[in-house]
C-alpha cells in the first residue's frame, strides 16, 4: 500500500460508523492520544489549559512529512486504510480520518511534525522530509500558515479555543473540575492498555501527572488506584485456546496484537484487594477499552464467594484478536464493538481466572504478602509480642472421618508442624512458614465440595421444625429438602444436605437454610456450620489432612465469605529479619 495520508471513497466513508467523535475536553485527549500511539509514541505528554479551552498533546513517535500535514486535517483523510477491505483488518486505533478534521471545524488547530529518520523515504524528498513543520489550519482543515519548525522527532498537536464557535456546546459541559476528571479517566484508561509508554500530564504549565511505563498493565495499575501494590496482583498470559497456560513472569511480553489470539488477565488477589463498586472490572480488546458486559458478568461470576458481601473485584482482562474478528462500526466513539466468538471468549476468561485464583507455586513467594510481611516484622521488633509456638499435643481419637482424605490426593507442599491456639496450623512450605485459620480452610474445602456435590440424604429420624412461614418452608422446598406439613403448625423434613444428617444441631441448620437465599447461599450456611470450629483440638493427621484439601481447591485464598485463610512468612523476610547477612565477626564486635 502507498503510504501517506490520503481521503477515503464516499463508498468507504458510508461504512463507517461516522458521528460527532469530539463532545468534550476529554473526547479531544483520547483522540490525539490515540493517534500518538498509532505513531508508536512510547512518550507522551498532554496538556491542558481547561478555563482556556486549550490542550496540547506532543509525542516522540513517527511523525508526518511537509506533505502528509498538508493533509492531515482535511476530511476524511487517513493514512491508515484505503478501500473497503481494510475495514475488515484495521490493527490502528483510528482508522476514520475524522478527528483533525473535526478539531480544525471546532477549534484552530495547530500541527508541528517532524518524521523519525526510519520512517523518511530514500526518495529526493528525504532531506525536506526530514525536516520538521508547522501548519496552522482553516476552519475546513486546509493549511493557511505552513512554516519550517526546528523540532524533535515526534508531532505538537495545539488546539485552541475549542468549541468556541458553539457557545451552547460549552455551557452544556459540566465543570472544569469535572472534565478534568474526565481527562485524567481517559489517559488512564488509554494507559492500562498501552503500558509500555510514559504519560506526562500538565494543568498548565504545571506537572499534573506523570505514568511510568512497564513491561505489562501490572506495574501501570497500582500506579492508577493508590491503595494498591505490585504484589496485591498476579497476571496471566495465553494464546486463545491454549488450555496450559504459563503463569507470566516480569519478563513476558504480550504477543504482537495481530499475530494470533492471546488472552492477558490482570487480577487483584481476592484477600488483598476488593472494591466497593464494580468499578474496576475491565476489558479491553486490541488495545482499547470496550463495554463488554457479557464478559464483565463472566468475571464478576469467576470471582463470586471469593469476596467479602457487596464487594467487587479489581480485574483487568485484555484480549489481543485477530482485526477480522471485530466489528468496531458498532459505535462512533468505538466503546461498543461487535466481537465474534464471545462465548468462546467468556470460556476462556472463566477458565483463566480459576486457574490464576489457585495456589501455585511459581508466584507464591511473590504474591502472599511478602511486602505486607515487611509491617509484621517491625511491629516484633518494636516489642510487640511474638508467641511461641508450642506444639499442640496429640489428642485421642481419629478425626480423619471429620476430615475425610481427598480420593486423589496431590503431593502437598505443605507440611504441617503444630496447632497454635487450637485456631492456627502451623505449615512448612518450601518458600517459608505460613498460618492457616482452620475454621476458614475447612470452610472454603466444604464450600466447593458441596458445589461439586449438593447431596440430600433421607434422614433416620424424621425432624419436626415448628412455626416455619410458607415462605421458609418454600426455601427448604427450592434447595431440594423434602418437608411436608405435619399437624397444626408443624412440619416433618424427611431429607437434610448430607453434611448435615449426622449432626445432632440438624434442625437449627435446617431452620437457618429456611431463612433464604439461593442455593450458593444454602451451600456457605451449611459448610460454614459444618466447618471444624476454632477451639478444636486437631491430630497432627488432621492437620495434615486439611492443609491437603485445602491447597487443591479452586480459590484457596479466602473463604466464602471473603475473609483470607493463609498468612505468609517467606523466607526471604526472616533472613533479613534475623540478619543472616551480617558476617559472623561483625556480630561478634570483632
Ligand atoms: P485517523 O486517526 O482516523 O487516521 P485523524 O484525523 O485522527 O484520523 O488523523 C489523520 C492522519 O494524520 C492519521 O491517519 C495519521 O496519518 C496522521 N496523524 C495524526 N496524528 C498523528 C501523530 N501524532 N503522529 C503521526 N501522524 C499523525
Ligand atoms: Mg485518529
Amino acid at each position: 500500500m502507498k503510504s501517506g495520508i490520503y481521503p477515503l471513497s464516499t463508498e468507504v466513508i458510508h461504512l463507517i460508523a461516522a458521528g460527532e467523535v469530539i463532545d468534550s475536553l476529554a473526547a479531544a485527549v483520547r483522540e490525539l492520544v490515540e493517534n500518538s500511539l498509532d505513531a508508536d509514541a512510547t512518550r507522551i505528554t498532554v496538556s491542558i489549559w481547561a478555563e482556556q479551552w486549550r490542550l496540547r498533546v506532543s509525542d516522540n513517535g513517527t511523525g508526518m512529512s511537509c506533505q502528509n500535514l498538508q493533509q492531515a486535517a482535511s476530511p476524511h483523510s487517513t493514512s491508515k486504510i484505503r478501500d473497503r477491505q481494510d475495514l475488515c483488518n484495521i490493527t490502528s486505533l483510528g482508522f476514520r480520518g475524522e478527528a483533525l478534521h473535526s478539531l480544525a471545524q471546532l477549534a484552530q488547530l495547530q500541527i508541528a511534525s517532524r518524521p523519525s529518520w526510519q520512517s523518511s523515504s530514500n526518495d529526493a524528498d528525504s532531506v525536506q522530509e526530514s525536516e520538521g513543520w508547522q501548519i496552522t489550519y482553516d476552519t475546513q482543515g486546509l493549511p493557511i500558515e505552513i512554516e519550517p519548525m526546528a523540532i524533535a522527532s515526534g508531532t505538537i498537536v495545539t488546539v485552541n479555543h475549542l468549541f468556541a464557535n458553539l457557545p451552547t456546546r460549552r455551557q452544556g459541559l459540566p465543570s472544569v473540575a469535572h472534565q478534568l476528571k474526565a481527562v485524567q479517566a481517559t489517559i488512564h484508561q488509554i494507559a492500562l492498555c498501552h503500558p509500555q509508554v510514559t504519560w506526562q500530564v500538565q494543568q498548565g504549565d504545571r506537572d499534573w501527572f506523570t505514568l511510568f511505563p512497564g513491561k505489562t498493565t501490572r506495574q501501570i495499575l497500582p500506579q492508577l488506584l493508590r491503595e494498591v501494590e505490585v504484589s496485591d496482583l498476579q497476571e496471566m498470559e495465553q494464546e486463545a485456546g491454549e488450555q496450559n497456560s504459563k503463569l507470566k513472569t516480569q519478563n513476558s511480553k504480550l504477543k504482537t496484537p495481530h499475530s494470533a489470539s492471546s488472552l492477558y488477565l490482570l487480577l487483584g488477589l481476592p484477600d488483598r484487594c476488593h472494591r466497593r463498586r464494580p468499578d474496576w472490572v475491565r476489558v479491553a480488546v486490541n488495545g482499547r477499552l470496550v463495554n463488554l458486559p457479557e464478559i464483565e458478568q463472566t468475571i464478576l461470576a469467576a470471582f463470586r464467594r471469593t469476596l467479602p458481601r457487596d464487594r467487587y473485584p479489581v480485574c483487568f482482562v485484555h484480549l489481543q484478536v485477530p482485526p477480522a474478528q471485530i466489528d468496531w462500526n458498532r459505535h462512533p466513539a468505538k466503546s461498543e464493538i461487535y466481537l465474534h466468538h464471545l462465548d468462546d471468549w467468556r470460556d476462556q476468561i472463566a477458565a483463566a481466572i480459576d486457574r490464576t485464583l489457585r495456589l501455585n507455586p511459581n508466584t507464591l513467594p511473590e504474591t502472599l504478602y511478602s511486602d505486607r510481611i515487611g509491617h509484621l516484622l517491625k511491629t516484633a521488633e518494636t516489642g510487640g509480642t511474638w508467641n511461641t509456638l508450642q506444639p499442640s499435643k496429640e489428642i485421642e481419637g481419629d478425626q480423619d472421618e471429620f476430615l475425610a482424605p481427598s480420593p486423589q490426593p496431590l503431593a502437598s507442599t505443605l507440611k504441617a508442624l503444630a496447632q497454635v491456639h487450637n485456631t492456627y496450623i502451623l505449615a512448612e512450605h518450601p518458600t517459608g512458614v505460613w498460618l492457616i485459620e482452620q475454621h476458614i480452610a475447612h470452610e472454603r474445602v466444604l464450600y466447593e465440595e458441596l458445589c461439586d456435590r449438593w447431596q440430600i440424604v433421607p434422614l433416620e429420624t424424621p425432624i419436626i421444625l415448628q412455626l416455619l412461614t410458607i415462605a421458609q418452608v418454600e426455601q427448604l422446598q427450592r434447595i431440594e429438602i423434602d418437608v411436608e406439613p405435619f399437624g397444626d403448625q408443624s412440619w416433618v423434613a424427611r431429607s437434610a444436605p448430607a453434611l448435615l444428617a449426622a449432626r445432632s444441631d440438624c434442625a437449627e441448620a435446617l431452620i437457618e437454610l429456611s431463612f433464604g437465599g439461593d442455593l450458593q447461599t444454602a451451600q456457605v450456611a451449611t459448610a460454614c456450620r459444618s466447618a471444624i470450629r476454632n477451639g478444636t483440638v486437631l491430630t497432627h493427621s488432621a492437620m495434615q489432612t486439611l492443609l491437603t484439601q485445602w491447597q487443591q481447591t479452586r480459590n484457596p485464598r479466602t473463604c466464602p465469605h471473603g475473609r483470607p485463610i493463609c498468612l505468609t512468612l517467606e523466607e526471604s523476610s526472616l533472613s533479613r529479619f534475623f540478619r543472616r547477612h551480617w558476617m559472623i565477626g561483625k556480630s561478634h564486635g570483632i
